[in-house]
């Protein structure tokens, strides 16, 4: 063991701020859908560090692609060039049917680069006047905790009490289409938007939502963005949650997985025409791209290509819906999802999301509330039916004990 590594388990943990407030089971290890704690105790992990460990704990085949990178070189920044950025970022660009690809660490940093460049280009290319751009975003959104991000949040504990406010930004309601379209103007360049809203509580929007969206910003030549960094890279059945409507957008946000559940990776993906309006100096990061980075996102990228975790997600995310329907008037009021990843409303006279997340734990599930009563469950790919089936029996006795 590490020597600064206290083994107890930490009701209080002094020294972490206190900017979340975990449930008390503290990891020692992890293994494919499974986390050790720290007296021996295993725990089915149905959240995934929300869906950042879509291919399980420890993936080998990550886990080999890291070891072997860290024997070589793992950060070199962008003053330099490594061997490794470049097939990385053909490759992802390759599975979004995309030409470039802007390498960054956190969602959120995805996000702000996106804004950034999504601004640049109306600037650029569309001829907005300088200093006027907006991006119209959707209500209930969740794209991080940065300070523009929250600008545009409207949940008042992502926002309240951290203004000033980064102005630029409009927001109507999800799913909401005419809204949508009256929100749009001449210094509209962007549309940001979950094509699934994780946060809000696995929210799928109405079948002609999205591509409605997609035509609206065709014909007012203004960039769809999606934030597929909860509901990509095969969390939903697809690549991207966008296939299942069928629609392209201009610009995919990635992060969560692509970082195989070891390292934070991010990344803009577009065309050149879109992420060429980026030149030297106007933009960066120091670890965004490097070496290490790239060679487990390179791994992600060439694992999904195969489409076998695509169709994984699909069957289990059938088992998992099918099974958690069965409780729907018995004690939860509605289900819904798209592949492996569900939200659940608890009927709110059981208690609050969190309380139930925190029995399900003494049964051996992990998962976590989101708004009340809600449950998101977004379990790591690797996961079996008997698994799952496990999970649900300990959801029953949880609910009806
Ligand atoms: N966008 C979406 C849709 C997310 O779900 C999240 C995180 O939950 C983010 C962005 C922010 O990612 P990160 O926490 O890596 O900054």
């Amino acid at each position: 063991m590490p020597h600064d590594v206290k083994p107890p388990d930490h009701d209080v943990e002094p020294h972490v701020a206190h900017n979340y407030s975990p449930i008390p089971v503290t990891a020692a290890s992890a293994e494919g859908g499974w986390i050790t704690d720290v007296h021996g105790k295993r725990h089915l992990d149905c959240l995934g560090a929300y869906s950042a460990v879509n291919f399980g704990h420890r993936h080998p085949r990550i886990v080999a692609a890291a070891l072997e990178q860290i024997e070589r070189v793992t950060l070199t920044s962008r003053a330099f060039r490594s061997d490794r950025l470049e097939p990385f970022c053909a490759a992802l660009a390759e599975l979004c049917g995309k030409e470039m690809v802007l390498p960054m660490n956190t969602g959120a940093e995805a996000v702000e680069s996106a804004i950034k460049v999504a601004r640049k280009w109306g600037y650029d290319v569309k001829g907005v006047p300088d200093g006027r751009a907006t991006i119209i975003v959707a209500g209930g959104n969740f794209h991080g905790r940065t300070t523009t991000i929250i600008s545009f949040s409207d949940d008042p504990d992502a926002r309240n009490g951290f203004g000033p406010y980064t102005p630029g930004f409009v927001r109507v309601p999800y799913g909401d289409v005419e809204s949508l379209a009256a929100a749009i103007d001449e210094t509209t360049v962007g549309v940001l938007v979950e094509p699934i809203q994780g946060e809000a509580g696995i929210i799928v929007p109405p079948d002609d939502y999205l591509p409605r969206v997609r035509a609206l910003c065709t014909a007012a030549d203004v960039l769809l963005i999606a934030d597929e960094i909860q509901s990509g890279l095969g969390r939903t059945g697809r690549t991207f949650a966008l296939e299942h409507w069928g629609v392209e957008p201009d610009v995919y946000l990635l992060g969560k997985a692509l970082g195989g559940g070891i390292v934070p990776v991010s990344a803009v993906v577009a065309n050149s025409d879109i992420l060429g309006v980026l030149h030297p100096g106007q933009h960066g990061s120091t670890f965004g791209g490097n070496p290490l980075a790239a060679a487990i996102g390179h791994t992600v990228v060439d694992m999904l290509a195969e489409g076998t975790w695509q169709r994984r997600a699909t069957d289990l995310g059938n088992h998992l819906h099918t099974r958690l329907g069965e409780f729907v008037g018995h004690g939860v009021i509605a289900t819904r999802g798209l592949g492996l990843w569900a939200g659940i409303d608890l009927d709110p006279a059981l208690g609050t999301g969190k309380d139930f997340c925190l029995r399900l734990a003494e049964h051996g599930v992990l998962a976590k509330d989101t708004h009340g009563s809600t449950l998101r469950l977004a379990p790591p790919l690797v996961i079996t039916v008997p698994e799952i089936d496990w999970a649900v029996d300990r959801f029953a006795e949880v609910l009806h004990g």
